[in-house]
């Protein structure tokens, strides 16, 4: 990814792809050391205020009730770009996708208590292999044996 930045502030992002389409005569490929590799020459982006952004991976993956959201890219002190995140709570909707209401999960732990497949041991269900407190929250878990 690359950004187009004017007075300090980002008003455009680019793909490669897109700065190719955008400046197809531009000298930006037709440097030596970039030609082959099909890259921009990013000091000659530079002299159209075209910055590439460094990825950096996702924070959230292993966090509840959260998830990323992606940002502005940002400047940091090395001068470089870097791609930015957001850790931002569900909303009630969001939730309501992911995670069963607490009616629904009652009813199920009902079910699984009584029934012969369910591992007293370790909560876990014979057929799905599942761990069941947490397969039984969400919306889209089912039961194998179609008993919820
Ligand atoms: S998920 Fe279905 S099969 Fe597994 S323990 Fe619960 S009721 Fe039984």
């Amino acid at each position: 990814m690359y950004v187009k930045v004017e007075n300090n502030k980002i008003v455009k992002r680019y793909t490669a792809n897109e700065i190719d389409s955008q400046y197809p005569n531009h000298l930006l490929y037709k440097h030596p050391a970039y030609a082959q590799a099909k890259k921009p020459n990013d000091d000659l982006l530079k002299n159209l205020g075209i910055f590439p952004v460094i990825s950096t991976d996702a924070p959230g993956q292993n966090l509840k009730y959260v998830h990323d959201i992606e940002c502005e890219p940002k400047q940091r002190n090395d001068g470089k770009w870097y791609q930015t995140w957001r850790m931002q709570p569900f909303s009630k909707q969001e939730m309501a996708k992911i995670f069963a209401s607490k009616k629904v999960v009652k009813d199920r732990v009902t079910i699984c208590m009584q029934c012969d497949k369910r591992n007293k041991l370790l909560n876990v269900c014979k057929v799905c292999g599942c761990w069941l407190p947490l397969k039984r929250k969400l919306v889209n878990g089912h039961c194998e044996l179609n008993k919820w």
